[in-house]
């Protein structure tokens, strides 16, 4: 999920010095460890910064070649034994990985009865034992890393070097990015161009599935099964930061592009669909106890509040369980009445969250179970809990929250089967049937995120047309409710207009008063069992000559005759409904404030890490 950069020349450059200035551009991904390798001189890890990194090299760290890594922990704490790279047994081997080997576990499990013995607790430590098995057997490394990467399940950006062939280094790419650097005498790895452009200009992106090996003097592609693969180099042309970005304006706007990724990354090898069933590893150790749990609290802050709002309505249908959601920061402060069959779910990004953190520590002083849905492995809020669920959504950098939301409404998802189907259909759990429908509608949301990310130009038009409005409302229903909320919030943190989300049912309750011809509503009217009364809400507005722009669903051949302006998203279930809706408020937002020329991804007066109460 973070960063890899690896190195290999005969220019007589120093191989330590390459690799830490490549890592310092990596830097930005925002990461937990660092390490490097040179056959020369072995490896130095550390958790924390590239800075610590520095420290710990001695003058004397050298090299002709080497892998370098910025881990983003996702199996395993960020300890100086888990950072990469990892090694196989007798040290010839060296890997450098981001990503998640799905079947690390059957794999640790076979190497272990053929005598290996194993470091770490990362996911990636079987890597290099298993070239290290092929390459015994082979003598070829290009041969053993092949065999190796045909055995793994899951997603890779991967750095391989041998301790025997020094100069040579293998890339390999499955859903985590490589890109190869073509210079003169020198060849370079890395997971974005930004460490590579300082070198040379001239790269070559690989696809998932292909597999790179390269030497101070060329390269050389192939597909995993070993067929030749050509591939023609690109200049770019872009500045350190647009590489960073990936070549898109703003981290917000990447982040947004990479919610199908996101999605799918959260449900790897936990949703076996054909059984209607979902393995979440980090809740085994509590699965007795979650079974009996009869109130379930959630807490939470910002956009992560509002995914809590929305599993509330999951988790109540499906599973029967009662929920109340709270914002952490006010939660202490009511005397909870708490007991051993409360489970209190923290929701945190950063998983640093101070006011989520002391709900945690409240809700624990009090007897509840606590668990944990965070993105960030190894954070304060994982460690905590006493069991939790990982997004495994990749670093978010812009400080509006966006692909960190997606996944925790899919982790909530997941939750909602598992503690769903732990309960009989008849008290309010979840029966076979609706917990296969639910997984196929889950497996057709990337298809359907991509859609709606296609069509952002449109989005952008309708941006720019009300970007000179002061006030704005969003109004939905149901599971929509809250995701009204998320659009006022976003617009809110990156645009500092005031903007407001309501149930669309209280707006004739009192906010109905602002109404003008100046002041917009955002109305979420997909076809749903509330659509009709959306219907009729929009009238109200409409009546007070109120601007309108309605979020409807493809198909919908009447909403357009209402409103002033149609944004459309694919049909999917109800209750998933919101996770489609999300994506193309994001992209309202994020137009919204660039055509106002503001600082999207730094904006004012907030912080990432909210780390004070
Ligand atoms: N899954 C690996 C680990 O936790 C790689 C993490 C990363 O992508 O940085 O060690």
């Amino acid at each position: 999920m973070c960063g890899i950069f690896a190195y290999t020349g005969k220019n007589g450059k120093d191989a330590g010095g390459v690799l830490l200035d490549g890592l310092l551009s990596l830097e930005y991904r925002g990461y937990d460890s660092a390490g490097i390798y040179t056959p020369e001189s072995g490896s130095i890890k550390t958790p924390g910064a590239v800075a610590e990194l520095r420290k710990k090299m001695p003058a004397s760290f050298t090299g002709k070649s080497g892998i370098a890594h910025l881990r983003w922990a996702t199996h395993g704490e960020p300890t100086e034994k888990n950072a990469h790279p990892h090694a196989s047994g007798d040290g010839e081997i060296w890997v450098v990985h981001n990503g998640i080997i799905e079947n690390f576990k059957e794999l640790k499990a076979k190497l272990v009865v053929q005598g290996h013995t194993f470091l770490s607790d990362s996911d990636t430590e079987v890597l290099p034992h298993l070239v290290e098995e092929h390459l015994k057997k082979t003598k070829d490394f290009e041969k053993a890393a092949l065999m190796a990467l045909n055995e793994v399940r899951g997603t890779y950006g991967i750095a391989l070097q041998y301790k025997g062939e020094p100069d040579k280094i293998i890339a390999a790419r499955m859903g985590s990015p490589i890109v190869l650097g073509l210079g003169d005498g020198e060849h370079f790895i890395a997971s974005d161009p930004s460490p590579i452009l300082p070198h040379t200009k001239k790269v070559v992106f690989l696809e998932d599935g292909e597999v790179a090996i390269i030497t101070p003097d060329g390269h050389s592609i192939t597909k995993l099964d070993a067929t030749k693969v050509n591939r023609i180099a690109t200049e770019i042309d872009w500045n350190a930061e647009e590489a960073q970005k990936g070549g898109y304006e703003h981290f917000m706007l990447k982040e947004i592009m990479e919610g199908p990724d996101v999605i799918e990354n959260t449900l790897r090898g936990r949703l076996i669909a054909e059984k209607g069933m979902v393995k979440l590893g980090g809740l085994e150790s509590v699965a007795t106890e979650l079974a009996q749990i009869e109130r379930i609290i959630i807490v939470a802050c910002g956009s992560a509040h509002i995914a809590g709002l929305i599993g509330e309505y999951m988790l109540e249908e499906f599973a029967g369980i009662p929920v109340e959601v709270e914002h952490a920061s006010e939660f202490r402060y009511r005397s909870p009445v708490l007991n051993q069959r409360t489970a209190l779910i923290a929701i945190s990004q950063s998983g640093e969250t101070l006011d989520t953190l002391e709900a945690v520590r409240e809700g624990k002083r009090r007897g509840a179970l606590t668990l944990g849905i965070v993105n960030a492995v190894g954070s304060t809020i994982a460690r905590e809990t006493d069991a939790g669920v990982y997004n495994h959504a990749g670093p978010e950098v812009s400080v509006a929250s966006t692909k960190a939301l997606i996944s925790e409404l899919a982790a909530l998802v997941l939750l909602t089967i598992f503690l769903g189907r732990q309960r009989l259909p008849g008290q309010g759990g979840m029966s076979e049937k609706t917990a296969k429908e639910i997984a196929l509608a889950l497996k057709e949301l990337p298809n359907k995120v991509q859609h709606i990310l296609d069509t952002k130009q449109k989005i952008e038009k309708i941006a720019k047309k009300y970007a000179g409005v002061r006030d704005f409302i969003f109004i939905g229903r149901k599971y929509n409710y809250p995701v009204a909320f998320e659009g006022a919030l976003k617009l809110k943190e990156i645009s500092y207009i005031h903007a407001e989300g309501y149930g669309a049912g209280e707006m004739k309750h009192g906010p109905i008063a602002m109404i003008d011809e100046h002041f917009p509503t955002f109305a979420i009217v997909p076809q749903d069992s509330v659509y009709e009364k959306n219907v009729s809400n929009i009238h109200e507005i409409k009546a007070r000559k109120g601007p309108v722009i309605a979020l409807a669903t493809e198909g919908d051949t009447e909403i357009g005759k209402l409103v002033n302006d149609v944004l459309f998203v694919p049909s999917t279930l109800e209750m998933l409904a919101p996770i489609l809706n999300i994506v193309p408020l994001q992209l309202f937002a994020y137009y919204f404030a660039k055509e106002k020329g503001l600082n999207v991804d730094r904006p004012r007066n907030l912080a990432k890490s909210v780390t004070v109460e």
